[in-house]
């Protein structure tokens, strides 16, 4: 797979006040929602090209994406690259001395490992990576 921008997150109250913007309005389709625990989060993937739009509703009081739009509103959360490995990507950020949020890949939606970059390292971008594996089969 050639680099690609996998999907750019957007932060929402409620995935379900949204999708008719993309899928309606925009003509771009069906919508894929499944719940994160690991990120205490539902997510909503709707498709366009190759790339997609993930809607983010938090699901907790506590979650981080709660905070996030308590403090900015809803509004573009973060952009996510495919990688080949998630794991050897981190290592090599790490290596530069740039700052990532997690140490390691932790499971993401649809089946894929993920890991983010910090926004202090990128210029104010949360960048997340996102490996497919077997998820893509
Ligand atoms: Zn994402």
């Amino acid at each position: 797979m050639s680099p690609r921008i996998d999907h750019i997150g957007v932060a929402v109250r409620r995935i379900e006040d949204h999708l008719a913007l993309y899928t309606d309005a925009l003509g771009l389709g069906g919508a894929h929602v499944e719940e994160v625990p690991s990120e205490q989060a539902r997510v909503g993937f709707v498709p366009i090209g190759e790339s997609d739009i993930e809607l983010l509703e938090p699901t907790s009081p506590d979650s981080v994406l709660t905070r996030f739009i308590d403090k900015r509103g809803e509004g573009v959360h973060h952009v996510a690259i495919e990688v080949d490995d998630c794991a050897a990507a981190l290592a090599r950020l790490k290596a530069q001395g740039l700052r990532t949020v997690d140490d390691a890949p932790r499971p993401g939606a649809r089946g894929t490992k993920v890991a983010f970059i910090h926004p202090s390292a990128t210029g104010g971008v949360l960048i997340e990576l996102v490996e497919y594996g077997q998820a893509r089969d």
